[in-house]
C-alpha cells in the first residue's frame, strides 16, 4: 500500500516533510516523493493528514482479568485503534494482579487474538501489588513484561522498594511510580483547597503525591535504576521530576502527564461530581499550568491517558460513593492537541510515540525503513466528542461535548489498516 501525499513527520529520523510512504509485508518499505503506484497497489490518500510512526499510550487499564463489565482486552485495544493508537501498555492492577508469568502470557495471548492494538503488559512490582515481596522481575520479563508498577495505589515500603530495585537495576523494564502517600490520602475524594472546603468534601493535600515522589526519585537516582512517574499532576512533581533529571544520566528517569491533568482543575469536580473523580485527583489551576509549562520546556516526557473506564452506574451517584478514573484512549489525541496548542507537531508525536518506545524499549516509535509498519494517521480537524460513539465500555469522560481540534484519521498495526471513523471512507482510493 502507499500511504500518499501525508506530512511525514518523524522525529526519530528529524523528518518533517510531505512524502508518500510505502507500507509492504508489514513493514515500512520505502518513503519518498511520488512513489509509483504498482499494479493494484491500494493508496490511502493522506492529503491534509499527518502520517507518524504508531502512538503507543504507555498507560492504560484494561480490566482483564477481573472486570470484563467495565472494558476487556478486545474492547480496550478497539478503543486505543479508534483513538489512534497502535499500541498500549496495560498496567497490572487486575484481578488477579499480572504478578505472575502465566498472567502476563494470558494477556498477551487474548490480546493477540483480538488483532487490534498491540497491548505491552506491565508486570505488578510486588506480588498481589500487597506491597510485601517483590515479583520474579526476570521470569516476567521473559513472560513478555516490558515494566514494572503496583500502579493503583504506590508501593508503600521503601525498603521493599529499595530491595526491588536493588534487584531489577541491571535488567530492562522501568520501574513506574503512581505516587500517593496513602496514609495522608485516607479517605479523600478530590484534592485540598478552595473547592473541597466549599463542596465540603474531605480533601487530601496535593503533597500527597510530592512526598513519594521525591522518595520513589531518590530511591531510583541512589539505585541507579530507570524510573518513570505515572500521571504528574501537581507543580512541586514535576520540579522534583527537572530536579532529578539533572543529577541523572539520560532516561534514567522519566514521567508522564494525562490530558486530563493538563486541561481542567478541581472547579469541574464542583461541576460534575463523581464524574470528575480521578487519581490522582484534579488538581489546582497553577498546578495545570505548570505541567502545561512542563511539556513546553521539555520535562515530561510522554502523553499517556491513563485510560481507566468504568460503567455508567459506577460513575454515577455521589461524589463519595463514584469509581475513581474514566475512560481516555477516544479522546487523547484531539485533547493534547487542544492543552497545547503551541507544541510543534514533531513534539507531539515524539511525546505519543518515539518516546514512549524508547521508555519501554519496544518496536516502533519511527518510520525508518525497514522498522514495522505500525503508523497514526491524524490531522487537524475539529470534532466533538460522542461518548455514543466510543469503542470502550467506559463512556464516562470529562470531554464529553468538548470540540477537539485534533483527530485520528487511521492506524495500520503490521501493515494492517483500520478508519479510526467507521463514516470516514473518504481516504480510501
Ligand atoms: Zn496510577
Amino acid at each position: 500500500m502507499i500511504i500518499q501525499g501525508g506530512r511525514i513527520v518523524d522525529p526519530a529520523q528529524a523528518l518533517d516533510e510531505v512524502f508518500d510512504l510505502r507500507v509492504s509485508g508489514g513493514r515500512i518499505a520505502e518513503i519518498g516523493k511520488h512513489l509509483e503506484r504498482a499494479q493494484d497497489e491500494p493508496i490511502f490518500d493522506a492529503r491534509n493528514c499527518y502520517v507518524a510512526p504508531g502512538f503507543i499510550d504507555m498507560h492504560v487499564h484494561l480490566r482483564e482479568p477481573g472486570a470484563p463489565e467495565k472494558e476487556t482486552i478486545q474492547t480496550g485495544t478497539a478503543a486505543a485503534l479508534a483513538g489512534g493508537f497502535t499500541a498500549v501498555a496495560c498496567m497490572p492492577n487486575t484481578v488477579p494482579a499480572l504478578d505472575t508469568p502465566e498472567l502476563i502470557h494470558e494477556v498477551r495471548s487474548v490480546a493477540a487474538s483480538a488483532g487490534n492494538a498491540r497491548v505491552y503488559p506491565v508486570g505488578a512490582l510486588t506480588i498481589g501489588r500487597a506491597g510485601a515481596r517483590s515479583v520474579d522481575f526476570a521470569a516476567l520479563l521473559a513472560a513478555g513484561a516490558i515494566a514494572f508498577s503496583d500502579d493503583g495505589s504506590a508501593t508503600r515500603s521503601a525498603r521493599v522498594l529499595w530491595d526491588a530495585a536493588m534487584k531489577a537495576r541491571d535488567l530492562p523494564g522501568r520501574f513506574i511510580s503512581h505516587c500517593e502517600d496513602s496514609d495522608l490520602k485516607g479517605d479523600s475524594v478530590m484534592t485540598l483547597g478552595a473547592v473541597s472546603r466549599e463542596l465540603e468534601a474531605s480533601g487530601a493535600p496535593a503533597v500527597c503525591e510530592d512526598l513519594v515522589a521525591a522518595r520513589d526519585l531518590l530511591i531510583a537516582m541512589e539505585c541507579v535504576k530507570t524510573w518513570h512517574l505515572a500521571h504528574v499532576s501537581t507543580a512541586n512533581s514535576v520540579d522534583l521530576v527537572r530536579w532529578a533529571k539533572s543529577r541523572s544520566a539520560p532516561r534514567l528517569i522519566s514521567c508522564e502527564v494525562t490530558p486530563h491533568h493538563l486541561l481542567f482543575s478541581d472547579e469541574l469536580v464542583a461541576a460534575r461530581g463523581a464524574r470528575a473523580k480521578v487519581n490522582p485527583p484534579l488538581r489546582d489551576q497553577s498546578d495545570v499550568s505548570a505541567l502545561v509549562a512542563a511539556v513546553r520546556e521539555g520535562t515530561i516526557d510522554a502523553f499517556a491517558s491513563d485510560h481507566a473506564p468504568h460503567t455508567t452506574a459506577e460513575k454515577s451517584g455521589s461524589l463519595e460513593e463514584g469509581a475513581v478514573g474514566f475512560s481516555g484512549l477516544e479522546i487523547a489525541v484531539g485533547a493534547y492537541a487542544l492543552a497545547v496548542p503551541s507544541l510543534s507537531v514533531s513534539r507531539y508525536v515524539a511525546l505519543l510515540s518515539t518516546n514512549p518506545a524508547a521508555l519501554l524499549g519496544i518496536a516502533g516509535g519511527t518510520l525508518a525503513t525497514g522498522n514495522v509498519a505500525d503508523i497514526t494517521i491524524f490531522a487537524d480537524r475539529e470534532w466533538t466528542v460522542d461518548v455514543g460513539r466510543f469503542r470502550s465500555k467506559g463512556t464516562c469522560t470529562p470531554f464529553e461535548g468538548m470540540k477537539l481540534p485534533r483527530k485520528a484519521v487511521a492506524t495500520l498495526v503490521d501493515g494492517r489498516l483500520t478508519l479510526c471513523d467507521d463514516d470516514r471512507a473518504e481516504n480510501r482510493r
